[in-house]
């Protein structure tokens, strides 16, 4: 079983690929709206969703109801990667004790300034990640 803060991971590198992909189907269905790459995109943009979906029913209903409210604030930056002890989202410093907490990547943190999902452990679906235990 997979923990929280890991389908928290997954579903920020899904948000990061839903932008591109949105901000090419954009492009071409302004540039060549007949163009076949429009339809393999819009394809790829429903399987983005779909894993979207799979992921968020390993979540309770709180923190479900929780990223929603986030990403109608945020949209696609609801959950972040911490980044030298700081809030990627709003830039500000976390807490000492919520830094430690995200040395371990099963755990995520609440950012107490803009409330966004912090997380610590880089995705390992491709095998990048170098932690020894
Ligand atoms: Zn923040």
């Amino acid at each position: 079983m997979k923990s929280k803060a890991t389908y928290l991971s997954q579903l920020r590198e899904i948000d990061t690929k839903m932008v591109r992909v949105r901000d090419q189907l954009r492009r071409i269905s302004s540039d060549d709206p007949q163009s076949p790459r429009k339809d393999k995109m819009q394809k790829r943009f429903e399987n983005l969703e779909k894993r979207k979906t799979r992921i968020l029913v390993n979540f309770d209903c709180s923190l479900r109801s929780y990223l929603e409210r986030l990403e109608s604030r945020y949209q696609d930056t609801s959950v972040v990667r911490v980044n030298n002890a700081l809030c990627p989202g709003c830039h500000m410093k976390l807490p000492t004790k919520e830094a430690i907490l995200l040395h371990d990547p099963n755990q995520y943190v609440i950012c107490s300034f803009c409330g966004r999902i912090i997380v610590s452990c880089p995705v390992d679906t491709d095998g990048s990640t170098t932690q020894s235990h």
